[in-house]
């Protein structure tokens, strides 16, 4: 077609383009995918839908459209993805945070931390969980972890777009950290999803990074020694928390109690399903 197409025709044909895909919010897909091609906002749509698309950005706007139709996940399309209210870059070097996720930063912010605390955040992926707490505790001093570099990347991005203070530090789990380095918490949303778990092989998922998800034969590979190292490295009176799926509560629980830690808790997502857990070296 020359000269231009309506928002309003575009957006249709692209929201039975990916209906017809099975995506369930097809319509508003179909309105975030525009908006980032246009750099808009999309309630502008709604305001003017008879507007004029020029040909270059419909005919990205399509390619963009036929990716999301495929499978690939929205958040890597627009390299965009928005959790505890801030807007993230991320990349498939980068786990795409969950709304999930928030349970593990509020279980953080109501722990009973010194006003100044020290807290690290291991395997940090896009920065989601330590940039949360840097924005919601800026007396605190906040480090992250990450042992893709290409992942860390994307977290110092974040920081600095985002203007919030977080350390990054590149290395595998509590490798790059010393027993005398005495953290107040210690956060993680480590990959914890079992190897065969068939989930890996649908939607998004299939996208992400597997060393970000998949953990062992029982998903717990990296919350074993995970769990071991952090007791030594927390300051008497610190807390680690971890999230874990929906079915680890128990075992993890028990590597808790078996490492040492006391005062340990469980605790739900939105959706009811336990998430989050975590204990205290008493000593
Ligand atoms: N909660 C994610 C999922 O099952 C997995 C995230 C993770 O392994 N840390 O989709």
């Amino acid at each position: 077609m020359s000269g231009a197409d309506r928002v309003e025709a575009l957006l249709d044909d692209a929201a039975c383009r990916l209906e017809a895909a099975g995506m369930s919010n097809a319509a508003g897909e179909a309105r975030m995918l525009l908006a980032h091609q246009l750099g808009c906002s999309p309630s502008r749509f709604r305001i003017w839908p008879e507007a004029l698309v020029g040909d270059d950005d419909a005919e990205t706007f399509r390619t963009l459209v036929a990716a999301r139709a495929g499978g690939r996940p929205l958040a890597y399309i627009t390299e965009e993805c928005e959790f505890w209210s801030l807007p993230l870059k991320v990349t498939p070097a980068t786990l795409i945070p969950r709304p999930d996720t928030e349970t593990l930063v509020e279980a953080a912010i109501a722990c009973p931390l010194p006003e100044v605390a020290r807290v690290l955040d291991v395997g940090t992926g896009s920065g989601a969980v330590a940039l949360a707490l840097a924005q919601e505790r800026p007396d605190w001093y906040v480090t992250a972890s990450e042992t893709s570099g290409e992942a860390l990347a994307v977290a110092e991005t974040n920081a600095s777009t985002l203007g919030l203070k977080v350390t990054f530090v590149e290395g595998d789990l509590l490798a790059p950290f010393h027993e005398t380095d005495a953290w107040d918490l210690i956060v993680s949303n480590p990959p914890y999803v079992a190897a065969d778990d068939p989930h890996l092989c649908c939607g998004d998922l299939r996208y992400e990074p597997q060393s970000a998800l998949a953990a062992g034969a029982d998903g717990l590979d990296v919350i074993r020694p995970l769990v071991a190292g952090a007791l030594q490295r927390l300051a008497p009176g610190g807390w680690l928390l971890l999230e874990h799926g929906y079915d680890q509560a128990l075992a993890i629980a028990a590597l808790l109690k078996e490492a040492g830690f006391g005062s340990c808790f469980m605790q739900h997502d939105l959706a009811g399903n336990p998430r989050v857990s975590g204990g205290r070296r008493e000593d």
